[in-house]
């Protein structure tokens, strides 16, 4: 049994670029009022319809690279502003750490929706903290669904599919796989692994 105080847990969700993980994450905390979602830093440009501070912390490359820099000189990592950080596709993507901390000690879970180095960083820090690879039901799904969302230029495009060959590869690191062959069987497999508190 967890108590009101007890402190709660890390839920990463990772896998390639276009298979899902933005619409899952988004079900799973409209159903789930003790789970949290971490929002990243990126010094990635803003997208049209997205919200400085709802979608990400936007940042430049000079600061994002000043808070990389503070935290290789800083030995308490207490004090570091990242809990992890990757170079995805050209651009820095991190967690802000002091956020997750305050909602973990709250006795909420937390939601980190990330690429596949920055989950595995949050492994080795936090060996708690449950690692879920979200699989795509194949390569030529995921190049369709990429396309069909229509946010990136077709480099980029070819990109994110190269990047999401190699995190193919890794996906025997993670505690555990779900395919996203339909959307709403992948969500019952993660609300198994995630806790919801019963409504009282
Ligand atoms: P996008 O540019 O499509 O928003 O994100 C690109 C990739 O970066 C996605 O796989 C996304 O999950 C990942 N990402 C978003 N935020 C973070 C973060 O804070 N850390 C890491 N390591 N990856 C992130």
């Amino acid at each position: 049994m967890s108590g009101p105080m007890s402190r709660g847990n890390i839920y990463v969700v990772t896998g390639p670029s276009g298979v899902g993980k933005g619409t899952l994450c988004a079900l799973l905390l409209e159903a789930n009022p003790a789970l949290r979602l971490s929002i990243s830093a990126t010094s990635r440009g803003m997208r049209v319809g997205e919200q400085d501070g709802v979608n990400y912390h936007f940042k430049t490359k000079e600061a994002f690279e000043a808070m990389i820099a503070h935290d290789n000189a800083e030995p308490n990592p207490e004090k570091h502003h990242l809990l992890e950080w990757a170079e995805y596709n050209g651009n820095y993507y991190g967690t802000p750490r002091a956020a997750v901390e305050a909602a973990l000690s709250q006795g909420n879970h937390v939601l980190l929706e990330i690429e596949t180095q920055g989950a595995l960083q949050v492994k080795r820090k936090f060996p708690e903290a449950r690692l879920i690879f979200i699989a795509p039901p194949g390569m030529e799904e995921l190049e369709r669904r990429l396309r069909g969302r229509g946010t990136e230029a077709d480099a980029d495009i070819e990109n994110r599919l190269r990047i999401a060959r190699h995190e193919m590869t890794l996906q025997e690191q993670f505690d555990h796989i779900c395919t996203n062959a339909d959307l709403q069987a992948c969500l019952l497999d993660l609300r198994e692994i995630i806790p919801n508190p019963s409504p009282i």
